[in-house]
């Protein structure tokens, strides 16, 4: 039997070996860097075909696989690949990546050392204003020379907090207890491992516009300098049927019909049958918020679609 196997050579990314260790920098001291990997997107492929006993194909052909993969969601020949990464990150940008909860991690200990001596400071440009359309957002920016004021006083928070915790320490107080009220913009460090199927999950929630600005610029760091560089024909297969991808649901595609093939008039009859707009609704009468009305008008937008109901 065992004569029947062909010898291996491990499957390596030249392309991420290049970059093994070197660190990326992200915000203003945050930083993440690759430690290790394994697999590429031969691996995807080889797990793949063990079914059919073929080997690794022309390239075209793997190509064309993958991507068979990633729009049929066969997801589990991603899980062939896997990465490690190290990681600084402010605390409130990591609360928000710990939840993925699909990934190992191991996290800078402050009960065992002392907190690292670095806080993420926001520039005077960079105060986001409170969005009007989404709890959860932000749009625009204080003007700079109202944000000084604000980073000026972040800055005073910061040193205060860092000064009590180095007393508390001095006084001999439990670095497990002393820690308690550093800032959530103090920095913290982790490796983290994750398996690709699970990383793209990861990236399509965090590289969104939705997803907060901080844990965005970390994760189109991972997707377009790291992923990019290790799995090319899986990253382009993501970009094009998952990040760049646009689900329309039952009523998306009813309004959309109806607006293709009978005009306005039928689109927002076929609305108001869904609940997306009031019964009795003209054209131009002013509408209350309903979120997925607004979501359908952003599909329609990138469809380059007229918004039948649009004053
Ligand atoms: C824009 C945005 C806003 C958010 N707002 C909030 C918020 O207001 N409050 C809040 O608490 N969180 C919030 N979150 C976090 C969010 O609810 C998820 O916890 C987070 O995105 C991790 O997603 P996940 O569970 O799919 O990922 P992972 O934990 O990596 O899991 C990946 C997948 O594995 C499966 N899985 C993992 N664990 C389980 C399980 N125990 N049972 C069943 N299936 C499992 C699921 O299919 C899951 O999608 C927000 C996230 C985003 C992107």
């Amino acid at each position: 039997m065992s004569e029947s196997l062909e010898s291996l050579s491990r499957p390596s990314s030249p392309e991420l070996d290049a970059i093994l260790g070197k660190p990326f920098s992200v915000l203003d001291d945050g930083f993440i860097r690759v430690i290790d990997y394994m697999g590429t997107d031969a691996s995807i492929v080889q797990a793949a075909r063990v079914s059919y006993g073929a080997g690794t194909k022309k390239v075209h052909q793997d190509r064309g696989l993958i991507r068979y993969l990633m729009r049929h969601y066969h997801t589990t020949p991603f899980e062939m690949c896997e990465i490690k990464l190290h990681v600084r990150v402010p605390m409130d940008t990591w609360r928000q990546w710990i939840r993925h909860r699909t990934a190992s991690v191991n996290e800078y200990s402050t009960r065992y050392s002392i907190a690292i001596d670095a806080t993420y400071a926001t520039q005077p440009s960079g105060w986001r204003l409170q969005a009007t359309g989404n709890r959860q957002g932000s749009e625009g920016t204080l003007p700079p020379e109202k944000g000084d004021y604000f980073t000026r006083r972040e800055k005073e928070l910061q040193d205060f907090a860092r000064s009590i915790y180095e007393e508390r320490l001095e006084a001999g107080i439990a670095r497990e207890q002393a820690r308690k009220d550093l800032p959530l913009s103090t920095y913290t460090e982790a490796y983290w491992k994750i398996d690709l199927h699970n990383l793209f999950h990861f990236l399509w929630l965090r590289m969104d516009e939705n997803a907060q600005w901080e844990i965005r610029q970390y994760a189109n760091i991972i997707g377009h300098e790291i992923v990019a560089r290790w799995v090319p024909l899986a990253w382009e297969a993501f970009v094009d049927y998952r990040l760049n991808a646009m689900p329309l649901t039952r009523i998306d595609r009813e309004v959309i019909h109806a607006l293709n093939q009978e005009g306005p008039h039928a689109a927002i009859q076929a609305a108001i049958k869904n609940g997306l707009l009031p019964e009795g609704f003209q054209p131009g009468d002013e509408l209350k918020r309903n979120r997925e009305r607004q979501e359908l008008e952003i599909k329609l937008q990138k469809l380059g679609l007229p918004v039948p109901w649009a004053p």
